[in-house]
């Protein structure tokens, strides 16, 4: 049994292990020399919310029945709710710990507001409070300890899409900087078996300087002022990373991984116009100028599909006898996916060229289907293109995001990086499934899981899954 250090690097991406990009991140990159690392193989959708759920629970989307940050909670049209802990429908890693009366340190995680009960200290992830001036630590005494430390507790970047490029420089810094602090303070005054900490910094780096970064990146120019913000900041996240190895000691297990990696953003599908160019989606009138699909806008009583906008696509059936004003029989739902999947699975942008999309259906991609799921997922051009959500361009397609700036999109692709002196000796390089994280963790913390696990722990030769 060991003690086991968990740093999430949201968003990071694997070329931080491999050379050239490995000096940008020694402390990183040794802990895979010193074990094992590779590219960590996301969930569908590659999403902040689920991703870290599946990653610390073992359990896909589909298990969890949350497919994104936002999920229906009914069959009324809108009416989608934000996920947070309370949709949590299978024991996270410091859950079953918890249980067998052990503790954890737990910072900044995504999906742990308002902050679950656990036997240890814990500090909501970057959604922050549910609302303002609601608990975000548990114990809630902890948020005065949380004050003294660092003063003001920064969860995120508050409106990281429209601030201005210096600001969201400053407060990605600053906010990381604060995040660290209190992880090295709590793991130096607690005792602990696991400890975990999120940074959502590099996601909010890649989402606002990916096109100065990557050279790739359409929009890329040389010589901009910003061309080494996104190195700059590895480095110095990886000196934070190594401050908190070091508060920890060297006999600690150490996992640093990403939810999902990053890629250029191209542009965006519009998805719901090239519903309505098809007469699957109908509005009652024509928008003037883009405007975001609310449901006063369609006119249900003509309208078969309709469709959610992000880094990926959800689509929707108006069915009969599930939708207040569903327009398609039950038994014709097999051909409108047929249907939907033909006009979505290419689309042809002109002079721009011809986009590849997946499309798929939930049981598709799950072994089980919770909660209510799109009838459709649908991935853009290998994540190089994002879905479109609102109405009114006149066109299938537009090179910018329509909820604010946007220069990277999320890749399937994210990382890991994990050192367990004792346990695990240095291997090569190899990729892993997100889902091979809670079987590790079991592992490495003399915990069993189900049976019905479907990842593999990294530690070798056991296997965990069916
Ligand atoms: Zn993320």
């Amino acid at each position: 049994m060991s003690r086991v250090l968990v740093v999430g690097l949201d968003c990071m991406v694997p070329d931080v292990l491999r050379p050239p990009a490995d000096e940008l991140m020694p402390t990183v990159a040794g802990v895979a020399a010193r074990g094992v690392g590779g590219v960590l193989v996301s969930t569908l959708p590659p999403i902040t919310v689920p991703a870290w759920t599946s990653m610390l629970t073992g359990r896909d989307p589909g298990e969890l029945g949350v497919y994104g940050f936002r999920n229906r909670r009914s069959f009324a049209y809108g009416d989608l709710v934000q996920a947070n802990a309370t949709m949590v429908r299978a024991p996270r890693v410091w859950d079953r710990l918890t249980a067998a009366g052990r503790p954890s340190v737990v910072v900044g995680v995504p999906q742990t507001s308002p902050p679950p009960p656990i036997e240890g200290a814990l500090v909501s992830g970057f959604e922050g409070p549910v609302s303002a001036g609601a608990p975000f630590t548990h114990p809630a005494s902890l948020a005065d300890e949380v004050g003294s430390v660092v003063g003001e507790y920064l969860f995120d970047v508050p409106e990281f899409r429209s601030a201005a490029l210096t600001d969201v420089l400053s407060t990605v810094y600053e906010m990381t900087e604060r995040r660290f602090t209190l992880m090295r303070h709590l793991v130096t005054t607690r005792e602990w078996d696991l400890a975990m900490v999120h940074e959502i910094g590099p996601d909010r780096m890649h989402h606002c300087f990916w096109h100065f970064h990557d050279p790739r990146h359409p929009s890329h120019q040389e010589g901009s002022e910003h061309q080494n913000a996104i190195a700059d900041y590895y480095r110095f996240l990886d000196g934070q990373v190594a401050s908190l190895l070091e508060a920890v000691g060297p006999d600690c297990a150490v996992l640093i991984a990403s939810d999902h990696g990053a890629t250029a953003m191209h542009g965006g599908l519009c998805v719901n116009e090239i519903l309505r160019e098809a007469g699957l989606l109908v509005l009652r009138e024509d928008p003037v100028g883009p405007t975001p699909l609310t449901p006063d806008l369609v006119d249900w009583t003509r309208t078969r599909v309709w469709a959610e906008g992000g880094y990926y696509s959800r689509i929707f059936f108006n069915v009969a006898g599930r939708e207040p004003q569903g327009q398609v029989a039950r038994s014709d739902v097999p051909a409108l996916a047929d249907e939907v999947r033909a006009l979505l699975s290419v689309v042809d942008l002109g002079a721009e060229g011809v986009v590849h999309n997946e499309v798929r259906t939930p049981q598709e991609l799950y072994r089980r289907v919770r909660g209510i799921p799109p009838d459709l997922l649908v991935f853009f051009g290998e994540e190089k293109w994002r879905g479109i959500g609102s109405v009114g361009f006149g066109q299938s397609w537009i090179k910018a995001n329509d909820t604010g700036v946007d220069e990277a999109n999320h890749s399937r692709d994210g990382m890991y990086a994990l050192a367990a002196p004792g346990r695990l000796a240095p291997a090569e390089s190899r990729d892993a499934s997100i889902l091979d994280v809670t079987p590790t963790l079991l592992d490495l913390l003399g915990l069993e899981g189900e049976p019905d696990l479907q990842g593999t722990s990294f530690l070798a030769g056991r296997k965990t899954g069916p």
